[in-house]
């Protein structure tokens, strides 16, 4: 195979201008935090500090609940849907014409390389937004009854592996539903929420209709457990999900929950090998595998084992890690200490279990945090590379013989967020996606979205739906 050199294409990172300080946008406004407290986020390609944020406590959580009230109860809850609608128009159109600030600042905060933010991030976020604008003067035909009403004031809080899309998915359904919102944002990417409360302004989006608390757990647990919410809309980890499950236990909030995953990508020995080897490199290197839908556990029938993986070594090895900013990157860095930690604990937990370990060769920067992408064999079920959310760049490949079996592989977890299968036949496919316990299950493709597609799982993975119709749902009171 011939070798490239290539020459390094970064992206300047001056079209972003970066404050030394940001605070929490309530009310229309940024502000100081009670406390006065903050904390910094990182660039985790370089350790770099890039702004100091401010914490939310309690009392601040308060007063952006309060706002929210007061925005709903008033100008928001009185506007004639058609004219919400011009500020979900509106402030699409802004996020594609900064489109290329809101990438390289993703980048920047999130290490995720810039190829993903400009052209996934982004404007799948714009996209968002105007889909639900045009939901927003149409609900009585959404199919949830003749009149169907907000739930009011929504708290949301999203992680941090697509931290602009995630509040797009958060925001643009409750706004269009007619209700107002409280966003907390995870605590190591905060900065490109804070870039969309200044297209809130630009936008003149009435103040309290959005307000945005950054902090870390704290935070959120202050939100989740504020008794002055309608509606709480979480994602992220199964854990901290059913601790808010357990807070709101008993109270009137409704609640939805997209919450973790470890889905099979099936590939029966008729597929396209060449095209299945694009969709599993895409289905678990896509966003170093911080992705909860991600293709993690890869089924692949016996026959065609072997040179399904040659191929998909191959593959790997041209996989380019570094520099998020360069337009030629395919990995970048790995989000947070704490996160690599776990990377590498579960990775070393397959080796100590008797799987075996491959990895292409791949210098690794010296400064910030990385994972190479790794393969792993020899993967029985009962390993917990196989059970658990890795949440890195780590695919664990076990093996089948019959379609049933791949079936009840694939099931077998507790998780049921997404698929994947990769077959010649359309009635294979149909026939295994309809067998399959998964929300979302994607045949010779992985990891495409739109904002017309419902998307939330099964079991352990939550409930609920965003995108679509559906995610109306979870903000009306139908
Ligand atoms: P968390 O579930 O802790 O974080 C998600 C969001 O919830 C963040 O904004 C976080 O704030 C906030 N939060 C944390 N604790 C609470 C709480 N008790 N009440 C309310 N909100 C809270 O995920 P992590 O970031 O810790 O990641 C841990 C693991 O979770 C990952 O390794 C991965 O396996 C999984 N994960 C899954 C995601 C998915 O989409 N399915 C997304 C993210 C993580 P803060 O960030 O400030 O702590």
């Amino acid at each position: 195979m011939p070798v490239f050199d290539y020459a390094p294409a970064p992206e300047s990172r001056d079209i972003v201008a970066l404050r030394p300080g940001y605070g929490l946008f309530v009310d229309g406004a940024f502000t100081e935090p009670a406390d006065g407290g903050t904390f910094k986020t990182v660039n985790p390609a370089t350790e770099e500090v890039l702004a100091e944020v401010a914490e939310a406590g309690p009392a601040d959580v308060d007063r952006a609940v309060a706002a929210a009230r007061r925005a709903f109860d008033g100008v928001w809850g009185r506007m004639r849907p058609a004219e919400r609608a011009k500020y979900l128009f509106r402030i699409a159109r802004v996020l594609q014409e900064r489109a290329r600030e809101f990438a390289v600042l993703e980048s920047l905060d999130n290490g995720k390389p810039i190829r993903e933010s400009r052209d996934v991030d982004v404007p799948l976020a714009a996209a968002h937004f105007f889909y639900y604008a045009g939901w927003a003067d149409k609900l009585r035909w959404a199919g949830f009854g003749g009149d169907p009403r907000p739930l009011g004031v929504a708290g949301q809080v999203i992680p941090w592996n697509f931290p602009l899309l995630m509040a797009a998915w958060k925001l643009a359904p409750a706004l269009a539903a007619g209700n107002t919102c409280v966003l907390k944002p995870a605590e190591t990417t905060p900065l490109s929420a804070l870039l969309l409360a200044e297209v809130l302004q630009q936008v003149d989006l009435p103040p309290g209709v959005v307000n945005i608390v950054t902090g870390a757990g704290g935070t959120g647990r202050a939100l989740v457990a504020h008794g002055g919410l309608d509606k709480v809309a979480f994602t992220g980890s199964t854990e901290v999900g059913k601790q808010i499950q357990r807070t709101l236990a008993g109270t009137r909030t409704k609640l939805t929950l997209e919450l973790g995953g470890k889905a099979a990508n099936i590939v029966f020995d008729d597929a396209p090998l060449d095209q299945a080897v694009e969709g599993i490199v895409n289905g678990i290197f896509f966003n170093q595998g911080h992705v909860c839908c991600a293709g993690s556990r890869l089924l692949v029938q016996e026959s065609v084992a072997e040179p399904l993986l040659e191929r998909l070594k191959q593959r790997l090895a041209t996989l380019r890690l570094g520099d998020p900013l360069d337009k030629n990157t395919d990995i970048g860095a790995v989000n947070s200490a704490a996160q690599l930690e776990r990377i590498t604990e579960l990775a070393a937990s397959g080796d100590a279990e008797g799987a075996v370990r491959w990895q292409p060769e791949c210098p690794l920067p010296d400064r910030g945090w990385w994972f190479p992408p790794t393969l792993f064999t020899g993967v029985s079920q009962s390993h917990r590379i196989a059970r658990e959310e890795i949440f890195g760049p780590v695919l664990s490949v076990l093996t089948f013989r019959t379609p049933d079996e791949a079936v009840v592989k694939a099931n077998n977890t507790p998780y049921g967020l997404s698929a994947g299968v990769w077959s010649e036949k359309g009635s294979r496919i149909l026939w295994t996606a309809q067998r399959l316990r998964a929300g979302v299950v994607w045949a010779n493709t992985f990891n495409r979205f739109d904002p017309a597609s419902p998307f939330g799982g099964y079991k352990e993975s939550g409930f609920g739906r965003e995108g679509g119709r559906h995610g109306l749902e979870a903000y009306l009171d139908a």
